[in-house]
């Protein structure tokens, strides 16, 4: 039991230590941040509660690397305490400062992190009330009025570069600062303004991002105190860890805020009139468009659609194609109206004959390999891509292609392929099904993937301004739903799924569970062999006892309601035991007898009793038992006791009780228990009559033909009686040559008279042995009530008197007056 114990523990423990690690021991050590108050990204609130993207950032990264944080602010403008903060990251004032977009003039004078942590983009805004007018629609020249800062000049830029390819004619309000350009599309003076996403700006919503730029830490360079290398390790962890992390903090941070949906009354009349729109989508490019196992569309891309049906009253349906290639042909043979998903991307676009609406997801691009994989030795590993994808790699990359992007996984879990890109939607789809587990991601600073609808060209304007309100309505919430159940609750976690995705530490932890299991139950089969073996050995004993004696025992169950009996072993069987339930009867015509063996051994009496009753053997037998009732505290448990047989003894016993109540001469019954019954039968208070025989000169019947012939005389006399009068009556010989019968029941006189004058007939008639003949008198008395035994005798007597006096052989019945004595 021990071993066991300690195998589980074993195995507990290797569980634990297999487990990543999620918090390493915490270093102490003591960062300087530089924290410029810059709303939405590092800010603090009235109470001196830090928020924004940069600060939870490192609140997130501290688990990773225990550090502890100095928040360091400085006075002034945002521009002025940014300059400020930015000198002191540079002369080492400052470990550590966020937000800082990359340029080689500035990776001259700071160390840049190896990663970025977020992406800002330059981003139109409009006030909530005009957004809608002021929407890019990218099919039809625009005139636009947009509100920027003078001295903004790349960004003007990027505007340029943007308005260009959208169609979009720019004329620019110049203003000094963000105040102004808000003033200016509040006044109508401007449609709207220029801005960057990460500038939070009270009022205006966003209705076009472009030029999107990863920023980055930065600390003092060349301070190398390991700062930098714990920092980007960590933000490697943590993106692996959770790869949305950065992304969800964005939307909360600095998503636009969903408005009503209103269409215009041109956009109403064609969705009236649209009939069902054509969606061609791809099969295999899950989680954003694939065909399911029912053969429906699924997906993100999809759920959006359908969305969007719901609250545009738009109808959509939905044609498979297997490759982009296939959908493309679709698209050129005016086969579908729309695609269902494609990367913004306006060459391709151009390409394909198709205009894009607004994007409505983006996602950064992540680098996966197997897990183990050193980056540094991928250079010569081939590089998995899609059959179309437009993406070459540098010049001496070995590139293998895959027709989809599952296939493109698959190579490299399987050592085709050293790497892919994917965006972290499809990492996390993929990475959350078991089977594909071992794979590794690494963020890549690479443009994020921005994935918008397509609609056929020529389209209908309609339609495509429709679609671009539609996605900027859809909230944050609801569109992080549907990301969320199509990346993370792909399946639900069966014990296969998890074997699958851990298999180590499944194993682990089931043979530990299967130990602990089998420990239990190996324990519990000991205990219960044990307390059998003491039972059964208990139950041999007790049974060994009863053989040794060579008698009848039982046992009475009282819960069980059942009775052993144990029968001695006769010559040639074996002991035998017999059960009896209450229920059943072990022979036909049992019952009574075993309701009355039952009866007796539990009523409690312990001691002996005697019962009749029919046995095994189906004969009716003599039983005595010794009961013995043992209790449980107050209630009866047993009844045990030892069964004799007595029917011999009982009998013998009948025999000698027999003997002493019958005259020996003529088996009548004798003088005293023939007064015994008679008096009884009285004190009952029954009716009755008593009759008194006397032979008549029985002295001369001994003289004349000797004693022997005497007896002989009586016995035949007594046979007359029995034969005279009825099986109930008491007949008796009181002495001598005198006999008498008490006869019970209700007898009248007259009836009494002809009895007794019948038997001095019956023996007149009768002739003897020896040829001789006799008679005898008879005196009867009916009982009086209340009448005792000797004053009934002696008034039969009397007339058994006065019949002899009469000259005998004859009868008198005595009159029934008490003052006739
Ligand atoms: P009575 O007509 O007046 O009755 O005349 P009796 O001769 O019968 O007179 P009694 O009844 O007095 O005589 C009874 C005789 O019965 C006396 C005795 O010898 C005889 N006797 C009594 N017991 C027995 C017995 O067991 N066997 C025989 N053989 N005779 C008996
Ligand atoms: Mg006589």
């Amino acid at each position: 039991m021990k071993k066991v114990l300690a195998l589980i523990l074993a195995a507990l423990l290797f569980c634990c230590m297999a487990a990543p690690a999620l918090a390493q021991a915490p270093g102490g050590r003591v960062v300087r941040v530089a924290y410029p108050i810059q709303p939405g990204l590092s800010d603090k609130d009235e109470f001196g509660k830090y928020s924004g993207y940069t600060y939870e950032y490192l609140e997130e990264l501290a688990q990773y690397t225990g550090w502890d944080y100095e928040f360091v602010e400085v006075e002034g403008s945002a521009d002025e305490s940014l300059t400020k903060l930015m000198e002191m990251v540079e002369n080492g004032q400052v470990d550590l400062m966020g937000g800082m977009l990359y340029s080689d003039a500035l990776a001259q004078q700071y160390d840049y992190s190896s990663y970025s942590y977020g992406t800002v983009e330059t981003v139109l805004q409009a006030p909530y009330e005009t957004a809608q007018t002021a929407l890019i629609n990218s099919q039809a020249n625009q005139h636009m009025r947009i509100a920027v800062v003078k001295t903004s000049g790349a960004r003007i830029g990027e505007l340029e570069e943007f308005c260009k390819i959208n169609l979009v004619e720019p004329e620019y309000v110049l203003c000094a600062d963000a105040n102004e350009q808000v003033e200016a599309v509040r006044q109508g003076r401007a449609d709207a303004l220029l801005n960057t996403s990460l500038n939070y700006l009270e009022g205006v919503r966003t209705v076009a991002r472009f030029a999107q730029k990863p920023f980055y830490f930065i600390t003092t360079k060349g301070q190398s105190t390991g700062l930098m290398e714990e920092l980007s390790g960590a933000m490697l962890a943590m993106e692996q860890a959770n790869p949305q992390f950065s992304a969800a903090l964005f939307e909360k941070y600095f998503a636009s805020t969903a408005g009503e949906l209103a269409l215009s009354e041109e956009e109403q009349a064609y969705v009236a009139q649209a009939g069902t729109l054509r969606v061609g989508y791809l099969q295999n490019k899950a989680p954003f468009q694939y065909q399911g196992e029912d053969g429906q569309a699924r997906g993100i891309s999809i759920d959006l659609l359908t969305q969007i049906a719901n609250n545009t009253g738009l109808h959509f349906s939905f044609i498979p194609a297997k490759d982009m290639e296939a959908l493309s042909k679709l698209v050129q043979g005016g086969q579908v109206d729309l695609v269902a998903g494609m990367t913004y991307n306006y060459d391709a676009a151009r390409a394909q004959g198709l205009s894009m609406t607004r994007s409505y997801l983006s996602a950064q691009y992540i680098m996966l390999v197997r897990e183990g994989t050193q980056e540094a030795n991928l250079a010569q590993s081939p590089l998995a891509l899609l059959e179309w994808s437009q993406y070459e790699g540098s010049a001496d990359t070995p590139i293998k292609r895959y027709p989809t992007q599952e296939a493109c996984i698959r190579a490299v879990l399987d050592g085709q392929a050293g790497y892919t890109y994917v965006d972290t939607y499809t990492a996390q789809y993929y990475m959350n099904q078991p089977g594909y587990s071992g794979l590794k991601s690494i963020p890549q600073t690479y443009e994020a993937r921005k994935v918008c609808f397509g609609m056929a060209k020529p389209g209908s304007k309609e339609l495509l301004s429709i679609l671009n309100k539609a996605v900027a309505d859809i909230p944050e919430l609801d569109m992080q739903s549907v990301i969320f159940q199509n990346t993370v609750q792909k399946q639900p976690v069966t014990l296969l799924t998890l074997l699958a995705q851990y298999p180590l530490e499944s194993v682990c932890i089931l043979a530990g569970v299967a130990l602990v299991v089998i420990g239990l139950l190996l324990a519990l089969l000991r205990l219960r062999a044990r307390a059998g073996r003491r039972t059964a050995l208990e139950l041999k004993r007790h049974y060994q006892v009863y053989a040794l004696v060579n008698e009848y025992f039982f046992e009475y169950d009282f819960k069980k309601d059942e009775a052993v009996i144990f029968i001695p072993s006769e010559a040639g069987e074996n002991r035998r035991m017999v059960r009896m339930n209450a229920s059943q009867a072990s022979q036909p015509g049992m019952e009574e007898s075993q309701r009355l063996f039952r009866q007796t051994i539990t009523s409690g009496q312990n001691g002996v009793q005697e019962i009749y009753l029919k046995c095994q053997d189906g004969r009716y037998h003599w039983l005595r038992l010794i009961i013995e009732t043992v209790y449980d505290g107050e209630q009866a448990a047993y009844a045990l006791g030892r069964i004799n047989v007595i029917d011999s003894e009982k009998r013998e016993k009948d025999a000698l009780e027999q003997k002493a109540q019958l005259d020996g001469l003529t088996r009548l019954y004798n003088a005293e228990y023939s007064r015994l019954f008679v008096q009884e039968a009285l004190e009952r208070g029954e009716m009755g009559a008593l009759v008194l025989v006397d032979i008549d000169h029985f002295k001369q019947v001994n003289d004349r033909w000797g004693h022997p012939q005497g007896d002989a005389a009586l016995q035949r006399v007594a046979a007359l009686l029995k034969e005279n009068f009825r099986e109930g009556d008491i007949l008796g010989r009181p002495g001598g040559d005198e006999f008498l019968a008490y006869l019970p029941g209700t007898i009248g006189p007259e009836a009494l008279g002809q009895k007794c004058a019948a038997l001095c007939r019956r023996v007149e008639e009768t002739v003897l042995e020896n040829g001789g003949r006799i008679t005898v008198s008879v005196g009867a008395a009916l009982a009086l009530p209340q009448e005792g035994y000797a004053a009934l005798y002696r008034r039969a007597d009397q007339a058994l008197y006065a019949a002899k006096a009469q000259g005998r052989n004859g009868w008198t019945v005595a009159p029934r007056e008490k003052e006739a004595t």
